[in-house]
């Protein structure tokens, strides 16, 4: 059973009552042009949630073994998504001179990226809402998890992806089924597109950032690591930002872990960006943005980040960095991972090791965990 107790604007402030139906806050709305959105954060009675955790009530694997921590009613019937294994790779880990170094391989998800883990928690929203369409803008991962996870629940799919998608996870859209409408420009623009069309359709919303509940899907992912080191959270956790929505997750998720009592410490967040596209660097160092630049790594390839504000709070909570690196040292950090680790990463997912083999020296007698976020290496 959920522990859920109301809705708070991580602009305003202002708290809400649960609502399933709910999106931006209704106070500040979409903000300012910067993507300064009023974006809702759920918040839980912790003291609730430990006990029903402890008394593991809601018996469920993967995602929803976290039900109290999540807004969902009760257990839904969907693709499976989650407990993906914590790959140790000590061989790498001795080269690099940490203590543990650790993949979170995401690529385990039924529709191989850690989107499925928000995508499961969306779809759940929808259909206790009665919903019969849902729609989202993404640059592939998002859209065909969603379109993965309609085809399975039996929901109508719309997906807005921009101009330069590849064949590739064009393929899986068709697949899947889904209504795909290839946007004229970029992410952002497809964002747009998404979000007028959707709404007056009157479709459910699965765009992170927009729709509060998808960040508490993502943020899983942290507190499966958690319960697989036994509480011990690792160090420094390592994931690729694009809007910002994945890592902001991962920094709640070990702050409720040490809400539940599950740990004491929170380990420190490194977000890597593409030195192509990287406006939360340039924010982070506070540094004027360059929209110039170009990256081949399409899932992080986000110019107007919509989460920044929520990001840069959970940073300031548990300390760390957000760093950029160039495709060339992506690409080399790909080629390795598969080599040497056996594991295949998207290249987005790959810029986490790119940013740890720049960072090794720092990092020395440390627990490392990179989150292999994706596994689709069509780049
Ligand atoms: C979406 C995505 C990310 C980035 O997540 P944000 O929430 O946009 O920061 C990272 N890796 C992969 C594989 C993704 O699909
Ligand atoms: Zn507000």
């Amino acid at each position: 059973m959920t522990a859920v107790t109301g809705l708070r604007c991580i602009r305003c402030g202002r708290v809400f009552p649960f609502d399933s139906a709910a999106y931006l806050c209704p106070a500040c709305g979409e903000g300012n042009a910067h993507g300064d959105a009023g974006i809702l954060d759920v918040e839980y009675d912790y003291d609730r949630a430990r006990d029903a955790l402890a008394a593991g009530r809601d018996r469920a694997a993967g995602v929803f073994g976290f039900l109290p921590l999540l807004p969902v009613g009760a257990l839904p019937n969907l693709l499976p998504a989650g407990e993906t294994p914590l790959v140790r790779v000590p061989r790498l880990a001795r080269r690099l001179g940490l203590a543990e170094l650790y993949l979170k391989d995401e690529t385990r998800n039924p529709t191989r990226c850690l989107k499925d883990r928000s995508t499961s928690v969306g779809v759940a929203m929808a259909l206790e809402r009665g919903a019969r369409a849902v729609y989202c803008a993404s640059a592939g991962n998002a859209a065909i998890s969603l379109a993965g996870y309609a085809a399975h629940a039996g929901l109508e799919c719309h997906v807005f992806v921009p101009n330069r998608v590849s064949e590739v996870r064009l393929d899986w859209l068709r697949r899947f089924g889904a209504s795909v409408h290839v946007s004229g420009g970029n992410y952002d623009q497809a964002f747009a597109e998404s979000e007028t069309l959707g709404r007056a359709a009157g479709w459910y919303s699965r765009n992170c950032a927009y729709n509060p509940f998808l960040v508490e899907g993502k943020k899983t992912v942290a507190l499966e690591i958690g319960v697989q080191l036994d509480g011990d959270v690792p160090d420094v956790v390592v994931a690729p930002v694009g809007d910002g929505c994945t890592l902001a997750a991962i920094g709640k998720g070990f702050r409720e872990l040490r809400e539940v009592g599950r740990t004491s410490r929170l380990p420190a967040l490194f977000g890597v960006q593409a030195e192509g596209v990287q406006p939360l660097v340039r924010r982070f160092r506070n540094e004027p943005d360059d929209p110039g630049g170009e990256t081949r790594a399409a899932s992080i390839s986000v110019r107007r980040p919509r989460n920044a504000r929520r990001l840069l709070r959970e940073l300031d909570a548990a300390g760390g960095e957000l760093l950029a690196v160039p495709d060339e040292e992506t690409e080399a950090a790909q080629r390795a991972l598969a080599e040497e680790a056996g594991v295949v990463a998207e290249l987005t997912s790959a810029t986490t090791f790119a940013a740890l083999l720049r960072r090794a020296g720092e990092l020395r007698g440390r627990r490392v965990v990179l989150v292999i976020t994706g596994g689709r290496a069509d780049a």
